[in-house]
């Protein structure tokens, strides 16, 4: 009887680590449901003061402008 319950508690041990095991496991390829969002910078255009995405300016002078007319125009 002793070693039966020794036994029983050697086998719930096992499966505790196994379970404790794999998630880890599960978890370690890293695959992400959706893509990670860069957080864009938002610069004000010199003309007009208007916020748009940096890759959506129109750049002149080293400065940040929200379309080609604005740009043209200056700041
Ligand atoms: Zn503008």
């Amino acid at each position: 009887m002793k070693y039966l319950v020794l036994f029983v508690v050697v086998i719930v041990g096992l499966m505790l680590i196994k379970k404790s095991q794999q998630p880890r496991s599960v978890r370690q390829p890293p695959s992400p449901n959706k893509p990670p969002q860069v957080p864009e910078a938002m610069l004000p255009c010199a003309h007009c003061g208007v916020h748009s995405p940096a890759s959506r300016c129109v750049w002149r002078d080293g400065k940040p402008y929200c379309s080609d007319e604005h740009a043209r125009l200056g700041s």
